[in-house]
């Protein structure tokens, strides 16, 4: 394989490749929750609670087999995450979502006073962050959130785009 050949010749230059970070990990995790979803013949978010290195809170979409419109995999991992640290506040906490989360979702982040948020694809169609309407880091509200998007964005959005095309 010339990769290999090229590689050897010149063992010192570095591996072009961008390296893992923690962010892409965490991010595989959502993926593996949306995952679920897929299987489960829900809309295929993801999202994961991470404090401190560990994931507190994991959830998946299931608005359609618990017939509940509050499911996003959001609010399901943010409520598991509460109940794991014992607290409504999760400030030490990140919050992984494989899409760009709603106005709902963005507004429960909000109210966790969540630290970090890390998506995926954006969502032109219901982005609350920045896509559609900004409720994460609005002008007007206290709290900042710190949120770094476009993670593994690729691979989110072919699973929705596959899960989509299937239902037509
Ligand atoms: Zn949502």
């Amino acid at each position: 394989m010339p990769r290999r050949k090229a590689a050897a010749a010149h063992p010192k230059t570095q591996d072009p490749r961008p390296k893992t970070t923690p962010d892409e990990l965490w991010m595989e995790e959502a993926l593996r929750c949306a995952q679920r979803a897929l299987e489960a013949g829900e809309v295929p978010v993801g999202a994961v609670v991470v404090s401190d290195g560990r994931i507190v809170g994991r959830g998946w979409n299931r608005n359609l087999n618990a017939s509940d419109p509050t499911a996003h995999a959001e609010i399901i991992a943010l409520r598991e995450a509460g109940a794991t640290v014992g607290n409504h506040r999760l400030g030490d906490c990140e919050l992984f979502a494989t899409i760009e989360p709603c106005a709902m979702c963005a507004g429960a982040l909000v109210h966790a006073r969540i630290k970090r948020l890390v998506y995926g694809a954006d969502d032109p169609k219901a982005g609350a962050v920045a896509s559609v309407m900004q409720v994460l880091n609005h002008p007007r509200l206290n709290h900042k959130v710190e949120v770094r998007s476009g993670v593994l964005a690729g691979r989110s959005a072919e699973m929705l785009q596959a899960f989509f095309k299937s239902r037509r």
